[in-house]
């Protein structure tokens, strides 16, 4: 996964963004308030380029609709070692 790009934004809804076919990650400067934050929503995206790839380049469907929080993002979230949740504690924001 070195091979992601890092971006800052001010986003205001999300702490952080997942971009899988740029190989990006976008995240809100508000995750610099703790390390614990900070390396949560981090490792959150950095899972979901992982989900993704181990997919073959997609993310599972249910019905149509992309199933980004599932079995599989949480299969990720374990080896890395944070929560599976996508609320994180600060301003009630979504990641
Ligand atoms: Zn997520």
């Amino acid at each position: 996964m070195s091979h992601l790009k890092i971006q800052w934004m001010n986003s205001g809804r999300y702490l952080g963004l997942a971009y899988v076919a740029e190989g990006k990650i976008k995240l809100d400067k508000r995750i610099l308030c703790s390390f614990k934050i900070f390396d949560e929503v981090l490792k959150h995206e950095i899972a979901h380029h992982i989900q993704w790839k181990r997919n073959g380049n997609r993310f599972l469907t249910k019905n149509g609709r992309r199933i980004l929080h599932g079995k599989d993002f949480a299969a990720v979230c374990k080896e890395m070692g944070i929560p599976a949740r996508t609320r994180i504690p600060i301003h009630q924001a979504t990641a």
